[in-house]
């Protein structure tokens, strides 16, 4: 029955981690398929609505795209702590982001009542190769899927760029939102 399902719920996913790992970006692959160079940094949250089919059933999401910066941390927070499931980004090529996601569980898992899936997403997978030829630190594969591990999440590895694993991503922290609920 359609007018059942079309009044069911929205899910609030809200996407976490630094500035720059590829938030709006990540949201924009996944909500209009397109991804730009150069986006303007995130001023606030502004949410996005997308529908998934999760095991057969059309699955409503309510994705908040959260600022990294100190100065909306407080936001973020009471955004959280609403969330029925977290998209935590950071950026392969950037160890700071990927240190920094320590904290971030422990702002979320502060904020929320009850323990809410999470997805660890390393994204901007794209520019590992390039960026191990230039001597970046980059994050390995393991390294990610270790810490999701220690953090009991999802994980995966994401290209905005792209569009790598992007829809995988939320439909497997979809499935674990809507089994959770
Ligand atoms: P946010 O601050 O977390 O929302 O990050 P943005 O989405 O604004 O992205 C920061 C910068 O990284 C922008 O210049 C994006 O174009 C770039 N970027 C984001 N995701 C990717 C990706 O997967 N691959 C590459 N190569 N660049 C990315």
């Amino acid at each position: 029955d359609m007018s059942v399902t079309s009044s069911e719920k929205a899910y609030r996913v809200v996407l976490a981690g630094d500035a720059a790992v590829g938030k709006s970006s990540f949201l924009l692959r996944l909500c209009k398929n397109e991804f730009r160079g150069t986006t303007s940094a995130t001023l606030g949250v502004d949410f996005q609505m997308k529908t998934l089919v999760v095991d057969g059933e059309p699955t409503v999401l309510q994705l908040w795209d959260t600022a990294g910066q100190e100065r909306f941390r407080s936001i973020a927070k009471s955004y959280f702590r609403r969330a029925d499931g977290v998209l935590l980004l950071y950026d392969v090529t950037c160890e700071r982001s990927f240190l920094n996601v320590r904290e971030w569980v422990d702002m979320i898992e502060d904020a929320s009542q009850e323990d809410i899936p999470i997805m660890l997403v390393g994204n901007k997978c794209d520019l590992r190769e390039q960026a191990l030829k230039d001597g970046i630190t980059c994050i390995p594969t393991s390294y990610g899927q270790k810490l999701s591990m220690t953090h009991n999440s999802l994980f995966c590895e994401t290209s905005a760029k792209d569009g790598a694993n992007v829809i995988e991503a939320v439909l497997h922290l979809a499935r674990e939102v809507t089994k959770h609920a």
